[in-house]
Parts: structure tokens; C-alpha cells; sequence
């Protein structure tokens, strides 16, 4: 990294002196609050830097910049056209967010709009635009953030407490949980941390800290009452975020606070809490250290796991960390589709032990139940399934947790934005049909992208998720580098010993499997850069300077090359990107004698537009012997490699739902599988991920 971010704000008699190595930010800030701090700059999109309990550690802010392929084309996308048309939206009469905040701050009349949780999801788009800003330096996204938080500062009661909603309907503070009062102040923590990280003022992270001083005299009793409110409990990250910014230790107390609240009390009925939400459905049933399964809504859960997870970083507690790989275990190995997205159902039911049975909504279901048509797989659930698996991978440096990041973004995630950038999937079911759910009632459910869902968690969530994408490719090994993400990229890096490390990333990766790596600039004593071999990737090798690299090289594991590097030394890697068939587990009852194709992290569905017209998508099957074809598009929904091959289309008249076999008559026909994140992009369609194998 040419910067370093590091800074020492240090106040004296009123004078504040920015003390950097960066050349941007070696200008005095004129609008710093002259205050007396010693907060700590550094850090990346988490600020792993005093984290003792982990064994790799994250990379600071702009250290990584995508430079060509998938995710600059991608990244380019939500800097051009996302990230801006999102912000038209949340600043105008559609969106409603800023408004709320104008409102509250007497600029406006009126009262809120919008849903009770809008406050957290304008702060996510606020720090979406931050990662644009480290890698661009464009000051005017931070001058229009400026603006922003002032008249967010202006919202704010004198004694801390920031809700628009809450304040402008005069609803009594922490009176149910379903206001999202800590949602919203957990994401003003995290944007205010990540603000100061990137710019060095604390206009931002002042109002964060009142907040959260305000929010620690209310929680530090640990009064019983309060003891059901963490829902969706984004304020478990933001909290360790700001005492990581901060060092003030009772914001890692009041973390633990929430951690530890949860399944503290009984679970009666309480006017804190909608019925519908007791119990399991917001994972306040068992306590979290006890906890052995992924249960309730997904969101909340992936939230509250990544808190915890980032606890443990800081604490080191055992007990933590141990109910988080089983909870892991459960919901990934157990409850996760084949494209990483989470949350089977819309509405069920969670069975505890002793038999208790507890309503849950967007939620974690039984084992091996894994509805395709009706899967719910919120975009934010699917979101925090990686911020979780980036949590655990840093924690225990193993690459299976990589391997689900991937997973999710290339497919349940990025499924959520439209190829242009302007429209958005909620829920991300593996299915659609005509005629498959009555959308016209639906509050997420849609047959198709759409500009704008009253419900916006999602849409800003991915744009900070594409925007910060570049902070997850490497994270720092004890004495080296981890790449996780593959993609075209520029790092430029400090090790933990303090060492420069520069190299460079080019590839076409995930439509080709050729990765090279150049090193730039490295120290000259032995260290190791770690490569990741997704556990799809068997029969991949790795060459230094064109000689065979010597080392054990197996799939689900980082595969460790040693050595003295030197500026010029190249890394070829061949990851075979072979394409596969892939059924469920034998107890998915929904993927029985079906099969998705999969090339690398790619999933892959068919859909209407690559069917004969009139053709219903329950009418595709597919030969276990047909000729899976790459077939690259490169000016095709933003570039694709599309898999041409020939399926097979049944004709069967007979109708009721139940009827006698006859033999069907089947004809067979040339089409093509579009990559699963990149459907519904030509109109409305049926589309469907598994289908019925014909055992030829
Ligand atoms: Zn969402």
C-alpha cells in the first residue's frame, strides 16, 4: 500500500494535527473536531491490527484494488451506476431515508417514511461510497457525506439517542424490538468507524460515540426488561468496531453485553417483543455459547454470529468460538443451498427441545429441507453468510470459510443486483415458475428485479459488499500473505512484521482458470504466500517461474509456497475450471434425481429466453451423458461464459396431480445455462437451477 492510514489525531489547546504517511491526507483537515483522541486509523474494512486471537489477519483499506476481469467489472459497475443511483434514491421521495434524518433534525415536516429500519440501511450506503472514496480519493463523495452528516448530527438528541423513526413518531426508546433501534445505531458504527478510517475526520465517529455512550448507560445494568431487544443485531459489529477504533473497552462490554442477553431470560410473552419474533425465530432461545445449530432468521443470526465472532477476536474466549464452528457447521453443511444462500423459508416453525415450538420468519429450517421454488434466501442473508465466513476464516485461517465466501459472491449475492446495476432481487429462490406464488401480495418475493422494494436492507448491503470486495481477496498469514478471492488486482501491502509486499494479480478468473502473480517489491528474508485451492479444484498446480512449485497442493486448503521471494518472481497457477454435474445429499428430498451444473464457483441455471418458446421449465431434463460446452460471451450480461448443451424436453398431456405413468415422449434440443447470478436479465422468465437427470 503506497499509504498508510495509520494516523495519531492528536488535540492541543484546540489545534489538531493529522499526523500520516499519505500524502492526501497530510493536508490538516479544517473540518476535524478538535477533540482529544488517540483513535486508531489503520485497519481494514475490520481493523484486525491488535486482534491477538486470530490467524489471519485483515488487510487495511485500499491496500487491494481490483484492476481487470470480473470483480473490476463489477466493481466498476457499482461505482458508476449503483452506488450513485442508489444514493438518487435515498435522498429523493422514493427512498425516503435522508428525509427521515432532515425530518428529525427540524429541516422538514413531516413524519417518517419508510420502514423502522431505513436509518441502518442509508448508513450502509454511506459506507458503500467510502470504499469508493479509498480507492478513488474523489473528495466529493466525502464533501456530500459531509453534508449528510451534519444535518445526522443535527437529528440527534442531546443525550446520544439517534432513531428518526422513534424520535419523529414520539414512540417511548426500547420499547420493542421490532423498531431496529440497534440495527440502525450498529450501522452508524460501523459506517462512522469506516469514515474515519478513510478520511481521518470524526464528524461521523463523534455522533457514533455519543451514541454509544448514550446506548452503554442504558445496557450496562443488563436490566432483564431490555434483555429481548438485540434484534437483528448488526450493533454486535459495530460495537467492536468502535472500541477497535477507539480502544475504550466498555464498547467490547457492551458487545458482550448483547452477545450474552441473548437467552438470558425467559421467553414469555413480553411487550418488548411481537409474539411472532419470541423464541427461536430471533435466536434468544438458547444462549449463544450453548447453541449447537443455526436456527431463526438468517439475517439476524449471520448478524449476531459475525458479532460474536468478532468478540472472539478481540477476547480469545473459548466458549465463543466453539458454539460458533458448530452453529457453522449446522448451518452450512446442513442448511445452506448450492449457491451459499441461507434461510429456506418465508414463514415456518423452529422445534427446541422439550418440544417448544416457536414461529420463525426468513428463517433457518430443518436439516436437508431445501424447497427450491419457495426458497427465501434474503439477499442480506446470504450477505452476512460470507461476512460470517470471513469472520471465521480470519479467526481459524482455514480456507473451507474462503471457499463459502466465493461461494456466496459470485452467486447468492450477486444474484441480488441486475446486470445494468439499477434493480434488485430480495429473495433468491433456485426456481421460478408461472405461476408459482400469488407476487401480487408478496411484501419480498418478486418474479423479477425491481428499481425499488419498500423493504431496502439488500440493495445497499451489496453495493458495500461489491464496493469493500477487494478487502477480502488477502488477508495477512504470520509471516506472509493469504490470497482468498481470485480476481485482477494490484496489492500493495505491509505484513505483520512491518515488511512492504507489492505484486500483482492478473486473470480472467472465474471463466478461466490462468492466475498469475508477479511480486513487485517484497522483503528479502523467506516468507509465505498462501494460495487458496477451492475444494472444487482438483488437479491444480502451481509453477514459480515456469519450475513446478514442489509443494502438496489439495483442494479446501491453502496451498503454502515458502520461500525467498524476489521482485520478478511469477506464480502460475492452473486451476482446472471444469464443469460439473451436481446433485444434493440423498436426504435433500427437493434435489432427489436432479442435478445443477457448476463450472468452478459458478452455478448455473436454465432459463426461458434459452428455451424453445412456449416451453415450460418443468418440461427440462438432462442426460447424466450430454456434452457440457463452455462457450465465453464476452459482450453477453456484462460477460459470461454461458455452457451450451443439448437437454431434453418432455411432452406429457396428462393433468391432476397425481396420474398414471405413461411413457413420455422426449425431444431433444440444443440450449445453453446462463450463470445463475446473471438471470432475469432478459425479461421475465422461468428459470429453474436443478433439474430431473435421465439416467441413459
Ligand atoms: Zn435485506
Amino acid at each position: 500500500m503506497k499509504t498508510r492510514l495509520k494516523t495519531l489525531a492528536i488535540a492541543l489547546t484546540g489545534i489538531a494535527i493529522i499526523a500520516s504517511c499519505d500524502k492526501k491526507k497530510e493536508e490538516p483537515q479544517k473540518d476535524l473536531k478538535a477533540v482529544a483522541t488517540n483513535y486508531d486509523r489503520s485497519g481494514g474494512i475490520v481493523n484486525h491490527n491488535d486482534s491477538k486471537y486470530l490467524k489471519l489477519k485483515s488487510i487495511e483499506i485500499g491496500d487491494c484494488k481490483w484492476t481487470e476481469g470480473f470483480w473490476a467489472d463489477k466493481h466498476k459497475m457499482a461505482e458508476e451506476t449503483m452506488i450513485p443511483h442508489m444514493g438518487t434514491i435515498f435522498k429523493g421521495d422514493i427512498g425516503f431515508a435522508y428525509d427521515n434524518f432532515k425530518k428529525a433534525a427540524g429541516l422538514m415536516e413531516g413524519g417518517p417514511l419508510g420502514k423502522y429500519w431505513h436509518d441502518g440501511d442509508f448508513y450502509k450506503w454511506m459506507e458503500s461510497t467510502m470504499y469508493l472514496y479509498a480507492e478513488n480519493g474523489d473528495e466529493k463523495l466525502m464533501d456530500d457525506l459531509d453534508e449528510i452528516i451534519d444535518v445526522i448530527g443535527k437529528a440527534q438528541e442531546d443525550d446520544g439517542y439517534l432513531d428518526t423513526h422513534v424520535q419523529l413518531l414520539g414512540i417511548d426508546r426500547w420499547s420493542n424490538m421490532h423498531y431496529h433501534e440497534l440495527y440502525n445505531v450498529g450501522h452508524l458504527y460501523t459506517s462512522a468507524s469506516i469514515h474515519y478510517r478513510v478520511t481521518g475526520k470524526t464528524n461521523f465517529l463523534e455522533i457514533a460515540i455519543k451514541n454509544a455512550d448514550y446506548l452503554y448507560s442504558v445496557f450496562e445494568s443488563r436490566d432483564p426488561e431490555l434483555a429481548r431487544m438485540g434484534f437483528n443485531p448488526s450493533q454486535i459489529m459495530g460495537l467492536v468496531e468502535l472500541y477497535r477504533t477507539t480502544k475504550d473497552k466498555k464498547y467490547l462490554e457492551l458487545a458482550d453485553i448483547f452477545v450474552t442477553m441473548r437467552g438470558s431470560v425467559p421467553m414469555d410473552q413480553h411487550p418488548t417483543v411481537n409474539p411472532n419474533f419470541l423464541g427461536d425465530h430471533n435466536q434468544m432461545r438458547t444462549p449463544l455459547r450453548k447453541e449447537t445449530e443455526a436456527k431463526g432468521h438468517a439475517v439476524l443470526a449471520n448478524y449476531l454470529w459475525s458479532g460474536a465472532a468478532d468478540l472472539y477476536a478481540e477476547t480469545g474466549e473459548d466458549s465463543l468460538i466453539t458454539a460458533l464452528e458448530k452453529i457453522w457447521d449446522s448451518a452450512v453443511n446442513r442448511k445452506m443451498y448450492l449457491t451459499g444462500a441461507q434461510g429456506q423459508t418465508h414463514h415456518g416453525a423452529s422445534q427446541s427441545p422439550a418440544g417448544r415450538t416457536d414461529m420463525v420468519h426468513e428463517a433457518f429450517q430443518d436439516d436437508y429441507l431445501m424447497p427450491n421454488k419457495t426458497a427465501y434466501n434474503e439477499t442480506c442473508a446470504n450477505i452476512s453468510n460470507a461476512m460470517f465466513n470471513y469472520r471465521l476464516l480470519s479467526a481459524k485461517g482455514d480456507s473451507k470459510y474462503a471457499d463459502v465466501m466465493e461461494l456466496v459472491m459470485y452467486n447468492s449475492a450477486l444474484v441480488g443486483i441486475s446486470i445494468e446495476g439499477k434493480d434488485y432481487f430480495y429473495s433468491n429462490p433456485l426456481r421460478m415458475l408461472d405461476g408459482g406464488i400469488d407476487y401480487t401480495h408478496a411484501t419480498t418475493e418478486r418474479r423479477h428485479r425491481v428499481p425499488y422494494i419498500p423493504v431496502f436492507c439488500c440493495p445497499p448491503n451489496l453495493a458495500r459488499t461489491i464496493a469493500k470486495s477487494a478487502g477480502w481477496a488477502y488477508s495477512k498469514s504470520t509471516n506472509g500473505i493469504a490470497v482468498n478471492l481470485y480476481g485482477g488486482n494490484q496489492l500493495e501491502t505491509t505484513l505483520l512484521d512491518g515488511s512492504k509486499l507489492k505484486l500483482n494479480q492478473k486473470t480472467q478468473y472465474p471463466w478461466d482458470g490462468a492466475v498469475e502473480f508477479t511480486i513487485e517489491e517484497c522483503k528479502s528474508t523467506p516468507f509465505e504466500i498462501l494460495f487458496r485451492i477451492p475444494e472444487w479444484a482438483a488437479g491444480t498446480t502451481i509453477k514459480i517461474n515456469g519450475e513446478d512449485a514442489g509443494i502438496s497442493i489439495t483442494p479446501k486448503t491453502f496451498a503454502k509456497v515458502e520461500r525467498q521471494w524476489k521482485k520478478g518472481d511469477v506464480v502460475s497457477m492452473d486451476i482446472p475450471m471444469d464443469i460439473s454435474f451436481v446433485e444434493g445429499d440423498p436426504r435433500i428430498e427437493e434435489t432427489r434425481n436432479q442435478v445443477a451444473v457448476k463450472r468452478g464457483p459458478i452455478v448455473y441455471c436454465i432459463e426461458s429466453p434459452d428455451l424453445p418458446e412456449n416451453t415450460s421449465i418443468l418440461d427440462v431434463y438432462i442426460s447424466q451423458g450430454t456434452k457440457l460446452t463452455p462457450n465465453h460471451k464476452p459482450d453477453f450480461l456484462g460477460g459470461v461464459t454461458m455452457i451450451d448443451a443439448d437437454i431434453m424436453l418432455r411432452t406429457q398431456n396428462e393433468e391432476g396431480m397425481y396420474r398414471k405413468l405413461e411413457t413420455p415422449s422426449w425431444k431433444k434440443v440444443k440450449s445453453s445455462f446462463v450463470p445463475y447470478y446473471a438471470w432475469s436479465n432478459r425479461g421475465e422468465a422461468e428459470m429453474t437451477v436443478f433439474m430431473p437427470i435421465v439416467w441413459e
